[in-house]
């Protein structure tokens, strides 16, 4: 079974990266697709919003600087056929280890070559810090697909032009010649305001193919969601939210030819 690597990175904080990294993993999974999510950003959400507490050295902080494998860290979530690959603090000191290392871009390549050789997992979802560092670098270079979430609201495509740069700069360097921009998600959606369908106008308008058709609500549910350490499907299935990451979840499969 080949694995497609996504990415879900935004150097902008706060834009629903963690939110539609676990609900996309768990509308695939729930479409018995086997899907790993790893936990790249040392504030740890994603392991949080599935339930699964911190602890020290459960993170690829050790594979990273070469001790252990990823396939160690791998843990089973709540939700069938979703795994984890949890994060903790001491994933930040990565930052600045890997900044000092030989062919320091390609380390998390490295680290996911056993995870991808398995072929245990379909698809592999990661889940990036708000900052394009060392980690988010990282996970480009390891990535088949850069996966961009946008916030509908003013100034959302601010930054955007410097995260497509990063991407093309380590294709045309070759450290990872197969990225490619997979799709936009346009998350916390207001349709009561005219500023929310303007900014998916504008994103429809420069980048048509990549949007998805599917646009994710703000909904409170959603945000409620991981402090109960559930995904939207377990907190309140009937939710809005919860269909919207099933739409996206279909138009993914389709997109990428998953099933
Ligand atoms: P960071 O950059 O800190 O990692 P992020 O880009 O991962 O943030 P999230 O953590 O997913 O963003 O979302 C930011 C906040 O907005 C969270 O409190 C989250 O619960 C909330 N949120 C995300 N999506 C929605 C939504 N569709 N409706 C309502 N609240 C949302
Ligand atoms: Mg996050």
């Amino acid at each position: 079974m080949a694995t497609i690597v996504f990415t879900i990175a935004n150097q902008k904080g706060g834009v629903g990266k963690t939110t539609t990294a676990v609900n996309l993993a768990a509308a695939l999974a729930e479409l018995a697709i086997p899907v790993l999510l790893v936990d790249l950003d040392p504030q740890a959400n994603a392991t949080s919003s599935l339930g699964i507490e911190k602890h020290e050295g459960k993170s690829l902080y050790g594979p990273l600087r070469g001790e252990g494998s990823a396939l160690d860290l791998v843990t089973q979530t709540a939700v069938p056929n979703l795994s984890l690959i949890p994060s903790e603090e001491d994933l930040a000191a990565a930052e600045i280890e890997i900044a000092q290392m030989e062919n320091f871009l390609l380390k998390l390549k490295g680290v996911l070559e056993p995870i991808r050789a398995s072929g245990s997992y379909r698809v592999v979802i990661i889940d990036c810090p708000p900052a394009l560092g060392m980690l988010s670098m990282n996970s480009l270079a390891a990535a088949d697909f850069l996966l961009i979430t946008l916030q509908c609201e003013y100034m959302a495509l601010e930054g955007l032009g410097q995260i497509l740069r990063n991407v093309e700069r380590l294709k045309s360097a070759g450290i990872n010649s197969s990225l490619e921009l997979g799709g936009i998600v346009m998350t916390m959606y207001d349709g009561r305001t005219n500023l929310s369908r303007q900014v998916v106008d504008e994103v429809r308008q420069h980048l048509p193919e990549k949007i998805f058709e599917t646009v994710i609500p703000r909904t409170v549910r959603l945000s409620e969601a991981p402090s109960f350490g559930q995904t939207i499907f377990a907190y309140d299935a009937t939710n809005p939210g919860a269909a919207a990451y099933r739409r996206l979840a279909g138009e993914v499969v389709r997109r990428f030819g998953l099933q």
